[in-house]
């Protein structure tokens, strides 16, 4: 699907669901109240990507990543850069909460029981930092499939914790 055809084709299966009017809907049939609905939950799941891939060091993919932005670009043309830009501002605020309240929680996590460091989102339920963790797991899983493939990260460039370096 080339980007011209994302802008226009209409209504997706998921959309469809999302907005409860029937799929291959053209956009430009859709009341206001519905694009507005569309654009913000395209904004949220680029914020959702931005907030894994800090938070928790993690990649959702790029699996509909241009199809969103083109239709962020068609629901932009729809709905006017006004009424456009309010739906973005509140996306943006929304995250700005959840973005304060992660880094709030992440600031109050006790350091790793091991090492000292300090620990993020993902290592929260653990007592350890998430090298102290990972390191804990081999060392009980020594045979498993997962700890060749951790086993073969540590040797990559660059060598930044003493983990890495060979006894
Ligand atoms: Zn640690």
């Amino acid at each position: 699907m080339t980007m011209s055809e994302a802008e226009n084709c209409g209504l997706t299966e998921r959309e469809a669901k999302l907005v409860g009017h029937p799929a291959g809907t053209a956009l430009p049939d859709l009341p206001a109240t519905v694009l507005r609905l569309l654009a913000t939950d395209y904004r949220d799941d680029q914020f959702e990507r931005d907030y894994f891939a800090h938070y928790h060091g993690a990649s959702m993919g790029w699996s509909g990543v241009m199809f969103g932005i083109a239709r962020l670009n068609a629901l932009c043309r729809l709905m006017g850069e006004q009424e456009f830009d309010a739906a973005m501002a509140e996306v943006r605020a929304k995250w700005l909460r959840i973005c304060v309240a992660a880094d709030a929680k992440e600031r109050a996590l006790a350091p790793c029981t091991r090492c000292g460091r300090s620990r993020r989102l993902p290592d929260e339920k653990s007592e350890l930092c998430g090298d102290c963790a990972s390191e804990q797991w081999e060392r009980e899983h020594p045979s498993d499939g997962r700890a060749d493939l951790r086993s073969g990260d540590d040797d990559t460039f660059p060598f930044d914790d003493d983990d890495d370096i060979p006894a």
